[in-house]
């Protein structure tokens, strides 16, 4: 590879922000993720909250940064057309013990300049919401606390990001980091060398790995790395906690559960800056459970960096903040899904009966910037195989699609990634 300005190691909520943010500069900037697709590991298995940041610690960085994060995304969502909802929320106090903290979290909230939440009465708590535990006490309205679709955010993200110009480089794991003269001049990978002047660790759950390829590695992240295990223990303590709040919630309501690791570190706290000792290198490191909503304001945090370090951000003329998102074929009227159907037959042919995803959504979905080539990948875009029969009827389907649309066997599809391939020889598709 040529000479990159930046390598941002890590394509998750974070790396993916980043990208996008360097790709209004005349940079060149290149991604490299050890995953199949974009998504990250910790931005794909979490909760999708849009913080306030309300409840933060006052005066650290994590505080400054979601608080700043949390008002731009009306625009980010509309500039990358993805789901995005000010929904509000409700901090309840179910317990006499619960209900007197609550003056010390409502002074705490303005601590972090968070000042247009309220406090509750039950009646009023109960009112907001009906289906709250009728042994409410009493709470506290945050009525910026919002819900995002992560795994859009972070696609739209990267994808605005590769038509601005940013390269991705995916299935690549990055393995080492040159030093030469107290400076960065290389990242390698098991693909291949790529020279460059600055590295940006945005690798979550591994940026303590990373950190200790150029002897820079003051932390630990806790978490045991692999072990994405749901335990029958951890689902009846989480039953047990919803329960407590909304009584008529149910397990039955549910359709699969999934488990996320949070990239917590020790020391704790978001640490985001340039090394002192080795030129060219930028941790962005213990962002843990608001990474998802910092990602936008990290990145313009880290574009800073970037400069104080010295990489001139010369504006791009063209750089294009607009992207559109996939086509939500259930959304549209009868009329406008007859249209679609005229102009390209394929959005006629459903092929994920639970949630109504078209073939032609998923042909879509394959040929956008960054394409899907994984079962995943078009689950986490589409919704396809995320209702009731979990992909039963559609995942041959789509698999098929998949091979067709790839111009690749069948069997090396994989769910998503090497080594999870649907097919362990050829069929009758494949014959
Ligand atoms: C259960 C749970 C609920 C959460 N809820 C919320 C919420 O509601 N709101 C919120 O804002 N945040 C939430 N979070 C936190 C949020 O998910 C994380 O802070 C955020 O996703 C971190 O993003 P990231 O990009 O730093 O890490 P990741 O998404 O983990 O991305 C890191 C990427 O680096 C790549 N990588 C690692 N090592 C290498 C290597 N050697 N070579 C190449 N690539 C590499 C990985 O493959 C991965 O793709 C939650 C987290 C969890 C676990």
């Amino acid at each position: 590879m040529s000479m990159m300005d930046v390598v941002i190691i890590g394509a998750g909520a974070v790396g993916s922000a980043i990208a996008r943010e360097l790709s209004r500069y005349e940079l060149k900037v290149v991604v490299v993720d050890k995953n199949e697709d974009v998504g990250g590991d910790a931005s794909k298995s979490n909760s999708g909250i849009v913080h306030t940041g309300y409840d933060a610690t006052p005066g650290t960085l994590e505080s400054r940064l979601v608080v700043a994060a949390n008002p731009m995304f009306d625009k980010l969502a509309k500039e990358l057309d993805i789901p995005f909802k000010r929904c509000g929320a409700i901090l309840t106090a179910v317990t006499q013990e619960e209900y007197e903290l609550l003056p010390e979290l409502f002074r705490k909230s303005h601590k972090n300049g968070v000042y247009d939440v309220e406090m509750l009465t039950a009646e009023q708590a109960r009112n907001l919401e009906p289906n709250i535990s009728p042994e409410v006490k009493g709470g506290i309205y945050i009525p910026r606390e919002s819900i995002v679709d992560p795994f859009a955010l972070v696609v739209a993200y990267a994808e605005n990001a590769a038509m601005n110009g940013v390269q991705f480089k995916l299935s690549t794991k990055v393995i080492d980091i040159q030093v030469e003269d107290g400076k960065v001049t290389k990242v390698v990978t098991d693909k291949g060398e790529i020279p460059t002047r600055f590295v940006i660790n945005a690798a979550g759950l591994y940026t303590d790995d990373i950190a200790k390829m150029v002897g820079q590695c003051d932390f630990t992240v806790h978490p045991d790395k692999e072990d994405y295990a749901v335990t029958s223990e951890g689902l009846e303590e989480i039953i047990e906690s919803v329960r407590r709040l909304l009584p008529a919630a149910s397990p039955k309501d549910t359709i699969t559960q999934y488990s996320g690791l949070r990239p917590v570190k020790t020391p704790e706290g978001y640490k985001i800056e340039a090394s002192k000792e080795v030129k060219g290198y930028v941790g962005v490191t213990g962002v843990r459970s608001t990474g998802v909503t910092a990602s936008v304001s990290i990145a313009a945090y880290v574009a800073d960096i970037l400069a104080d370090e010295g990489l001139d951000l010369k504006p791009k003329t063209n750089f294009e903040p607009y992207r559109t998102g996939f086509t939500k074929f259930n959304e549209l009227s009868w009329k406008e899904k007859d249209e679609l159907i005229k102009r390209n037959p394929l959005y006629g042919h459903v092929i994920c009966r639970c949630e109504t995803v078209t073939e032609g959504q998923i042909v879509e979905a394959i040929h956008r910037p960054i394409q899907a080539k994984s079962l995943d990948a078009i689950k986490r875009r589409l919704w396809a195989g995320t209702g009731r029969c979990q992909g039963g009827f559609c995942s041959p389907r789509i698999v098929e699609i998949l091979a067709r649309e790839l111009n690749v066997p069948a069997e090396t599809i994989t769910k998503h990634r090497k080594g999870s391939e649907i097919l362990t020889g050829p069929n009758r598709l494949g014959d």
